[in-house]
């Protein structure tokens, strides 16, 4: 299988220029930072170490702060230079987008820039508009009423043929409208190149790799052209990431390896040179491990100067590396090999590099044979290949053998299965992750793990590094595929990043602690609830998994109309409630705390017995009789006939009045209402017995007395008057009896 290398590879000029500016900034001054990522590609800006500003109020004026090659708003490199040096990186190309911008802007003119509205060079672009700028993923998107003139500009990346497309329909729009439209195709030149010699690869490679960072639009426009036009494309962004590359070499075309703007040399070559050591082609390995001059199957690409109908011309694996700088006996550390066992001794085995040069030799340490450090020499006969990984010298280590390890190999492979289970929905944990835009990144040897912030718990995170290094139980999400403006996938499935979450877990366990919950709660159930938060209608009440409400109707028997959670309950404090509603579909408990305590009328039974004699305060005075407080909120009847030994025909003429204090005795409690009696307290009076015959009077009387009893019911109002008690004077027998006592007769 051939090898197609494009000729545009590397670095553009923009982020060369911008890397370079990076390097001596950081030899002129002590600290630097970088206003976003200073190009998309993660191993470089690590290797640059410039963090990226975080916080403006802490620079100091002695600091520098990059702008990447991306741009930014004008006023944003006012605002940096207010606090510190100002180190302009940004490319010349955007810079000259910036310009055109701001003419047009000033001219009257709407930019209607098409591009990544989350785009760093986007966001800056915009700002040089002047308020007059629509960011547009989509020509539908563009509102052609908010001015009479328009520009058509775009991203410096944007799709050129993509470009021309929506330039057409918006053209369209714009007639329709009457409106002006003017088209600055703002694609940079480095752009148009690669993108047009990534589709001429693809009428020659079945399999593209395009070399770059995911987060880079130009890599992601290379990869969407390769794989529209018929490739197996994918984004090789580290080595590790090869491993997801199957090779089908289906049409028995060539494998075509191009790279995004921000992707530097030695990446590219070290991918030539793992596709090679893979033997995924065979004869190229081994003609680049023993004479690097010979002429090889990787070819170049016409690029954009040459004819369409020029054939891909061979040149030769030297002007190959020539160009990318690069040795192809190099070996590095990570690099995975097979090694054949010469001899093994008690200080470790000492091997020879399978398809390597003649003299590649390698060592493998005793303590780099085994995983679990059970190495015995005799278990590695010579001719025995074994798969090993260079792992680094110690310092000082001047032996010419390379330094391998076999115990790391099986580690990895340990990770691979790891990792395999993990895919197949294994819950695992992850102690170490780091901060990064948008969520947390751990690692699982090789492997990636992106843990999105709207994927660490259930709800919104307002802190992510809260999270940083904390143990989090994790699964593997499936690949989720976002679709472009083109309607794409936005990014290639990578096997060695894994998309996980902890949400996903919590969610489940929610889920059946809720059903248990539901399952198990009914109306009439006691349940212990701890007190969250007092509303003004009531008490949110934590009942574990679940919140229910006591509504202030249920928090007391309290007559008052103005009670309030804080009058009866505590926050924090766990009570016991009853439940007397359930709205599972709604997700709404109704909890009740009066009905577990005792109503006041209970209470006053225990405290005052019928027959206790109590003292109280005269609270009322109505026509049936009077209400006494025996304590606040505490009242009992004592009915017009219990009031005095004599009969009273109206209340204006009882001796006592509101606010007396007197002494009452307990009748009776009935109906939750508490019946009194000031007279069965009162000394009892003697009274002379009627003379009249026993028989004929005991009738009579027996007849009055039910005739009047049955009057007093009907006057009696609301309440319902039981006469009893524990001492009955004969004042009220005559009384009940209609039969007039001596005071009576006085009268
Ligand atoms: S891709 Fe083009 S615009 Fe972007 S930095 Fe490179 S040269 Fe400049």
């Amino acid at each position: 299988m051939q090898i197609i290398l494009a000729e545009n590879c590397g670095f553009c000029n923009g982020v060369e220029r911008s890397v370079a500016m990076a390097k001596d900034a950081v030899k002129t001054h002590k600290r630097v930072f970088c206003l976003h990522p200073l190009i998309h590609n993660d191993a470089v800006v690590r290797g640059l170490g410039i963090p990226v500003l975080t916080d403006r109020a802490e620079l100091r004026p002695e600091d520098a702060v990059i702008v990447s090659a991306h741009g930014a708003a004008p006023d944003v490199y006012d605002d940096v230079r207010k606090s510190a040096a100002l180190i302009d990186a940004t490319c010349p190309f955007v810079q000259e987008i910036h310009k055109k911008a701001r003419e047009y802007a000033e001219k009257g003119y709407e930019i209607l820039l098409l591009g990544d509205k989350s785009h760093v060079e986007v966001i800056g672009t915009a700002g040089w508009c002047e308020g007059h700028c629509q960011i547009l993923s989509a020509p539908e998107e563009a509102d052609l009423t908010r001015a009479e003139k328009f520009v058509l500009m775009a991203q410096s990346t944007y799709n050129s043929d993509l470009f021309d497309l929506q330039a057409k329909k918006i053209c369209d729009s714009a007639r329709k409208s009457k409106k002006i439209l003017e088209i600055v195709k703002t694609i940079c030149y480095t752009t148009i190149k690669r993108q047009k010699e990534v589709e001429k690869m693809t009428s020659e490679c079945d399999i593209i790799l395009v070399i770059g960072d995911e987060n880079s639009s130009n890599t992601q426009k290379l990869y969407r052209i390769a794989r529209n036009n018929g490739a197996d494309a994918y984004i090789i962004s580290s080595i590790s990431d090869l491993e997801s590359v199957r090779i089908e070499n289906k049409n028995n075309k060539a494998l075509g390896i191009i790279s995004g703007a921000s992707t530097p040399k030695e990446l590219i070559m070290e991918v030539f040179y793992r596709m090679s050591e893979e033997k995924v082609i065979d004869s190229v390995a081994e003609e680049v491990k023993e004479n690097a001059t010979a002429t090889t199957e990787v070819v170049a690409t016409p690029t954009e100067e040459k004819s369409e109908s020029e054939s891909p011309k061979e040149i030769t694996m030297a002007e190959g590396l020539k160009r990318y700088g690069a040795s192809p006996k190099s070996y590095r550390e990570g690099m995975r090999l097979k090694a054949r066992v010469i001899s093994a001794d008690v200080t470790g085995i000492s091997v020879a590099i399978e398809n390597g040069g003649k003299n590649d030799s390698g060592f493998i340490a005793k303590d780099e044979a085994e995983i679990d450090g059970s190495y015995d020499p005799a278990n590695y006969p010579a001719d025995t290949v074994l798969d090993v990984i260079i792992i680094p010298k110690e310092s000082g280590d001047k032996k010419k053998d390379i330094n391998l390890s076999k115990k790391a190999y099986d580690e990895l492979k340990v990770d691979d299965e790891h990792v395999q289970r993990i895919l197949a929905g294994e819950e695992f944990t992850l102690d170490r992750t780091q901060e990064i835009k948008g969520g947390l990144l751990g690692k699982i040897g090789t492997y990636t793990i992106f843990i999105p912030a709207s994927q660490i718990k259930i709800g919104f995170v307002n802190n992510l590094s809260d999270y940083v290094n904390k143990p989090l139980r994790l699964k593997a999400l499936p690949p989720r595929e976002e679709l472009d403006e083109e309607g794409n996938p936005k990014k290639p499935r990578n096997p060695k990043r894994i998309v996980a979450s902890q949400r996903v877990i919590l969610e489940a366990e929610k889920e059946a602690r809720d059903e248990e919950f539901w399952s198990k709660i009914y109306v009439g159930a006691i349940v212990s609830g701890k007190v969250k938060r007092f509303a003004d209608f009531g008490a949110f009440v934590s009942l574990k998994y679940m919140d229910g409400l006591v509504h202030n109707s249920d928090l007391s028997w309290s007559k008052r109309r103005d009670i309030k959670p804080a009058d009866v309950l505590e926050i924090n404090k766990v009570y016991d409630f009853i439940v007397l509603s359930v709205d599972r579909e709604n997700g709404k408990i109704g909890l009740g705390y009066k009905q577990l305590q005792k109503k006041p009328i209970e209470i006053a039974q225990e405290k005052y017995p019928i027959g206790t004699i109590v003292s109280g305060k005269v609270a009322k005075i109505m026509k049936y009789g009077v209400f006494v407080e025996l304590e606040p909120g505490l009242d009992g009847l004592v009915h017009i006939s219990q009031i005095q030994n004599s009969y009273l025909e109206n209340i204006n003429d009882a001796a006592v009045k509101e606010g007396d204090i007197v002494n009452v005795k307990v009748m009776n409690y009935e109906n939750d209402k508490i019946t009194l009696s000031i007279k069965e307290t009162l000394p009892v009076e003697e009274v002379a017995a009627p003379e009249i015959s026993a028989e004929t009077d005991v009738k009579d009387v027996k007849g009055k007395g039910k005739g009047k009893k049955v009057k007093d019911e009907e006057d009696e109002g609301p309440h319902n008057f039981v006469s009893g008690g524990s001492k009955v004077s004969l004042g009220s027998i005559f009384e009940n009896l209609n039969i007039k006592t001596d005071d009576d007769k006085n009268e």
